[in-house]
């Protein structure tokens, strides 16, 4: 099964395990578990309003009229927006990038989920835009092209507090790092 070997944080020996289990789980289970594999790359597509993972046409965040749809956090991944969601800190609402701006890897403005969320913002409605793009070099250099981008909007901008050391990733931090980071933002 070297295809579950591929999958991430499982070595050799999970793989093995993996395989054990599925061997000897009922045909039904296997199937229904190939099912929800395949629908991942059919059914899940980026949410029309912020691009995180959803299976409608916006994702669960931005459908939950609970959630304080006047903040923005702007993150990198959807993988961040994970992270965020299990320290289970903050109500507002959501923008992933699709990545971070990268010269050297060829990454440009034009790769980035940038126009929509300038849209988003010109769309009026939005009182604060919460820069959470990770603490490293680039993180930092796109936090400051996007804080650029909507320098004229009016809407209050901030980053957030360096909670989560400067280098690390926000999926590694964990929720008592986040909890202060987004606490203790600052206006950019
Ligand atoms: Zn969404």
């Amino acid at each position: 099964m070297f295809e579950l070997n591929k999958l991430p944080g499982i070595g050799p020996k999970s793989a093995e395990r993996l395989t054990h289990f599925l061997l000897a789980a009922e045909p039904q289970e296997v199937l229904a578990l190939a099912d929800a594999l395949r629908n991942v790359k059919d059914k899940i597509h980026p949410c029309r309003q912020c691009f995180h993972l959803a299976e409608g046409e916006l994702c669960a965040i931005c459908a939950d009229s609970r959630r304080d749809a006047g903040l923005i956090c702007v993150v990198e991944q959807p993988k961040d927006v994970a992270s965020l969601e299990r320290a289970s800190i903050y109500r507002g609402l959501y923008h992933v990038l699709q990545g971070r701006l990268a010269p050297l890897d060829n990454v440009g403005p034009e790769k980035l989920t940038l126009d929509a969320l300038v849209r988003r913002v010109q769309r009026g409605g939005i009182r604060e835009v919460i820069l959470a793009t990770n603490p490293t070099l680039e993180g930092d250099g796109t936090a400051l092209y996007v804080s650029n981008l909507l320098a004229e909007s009016g809407v209050k901008l901030t980053r957030l507090a360096r909670g989560v050391p400067s280098g690390s990733v926000l999926e590694f931090a964990n929720n008592q790092m986040l909890a202060d980071a987004l606490e203790g933002r600052q206006a950019f």
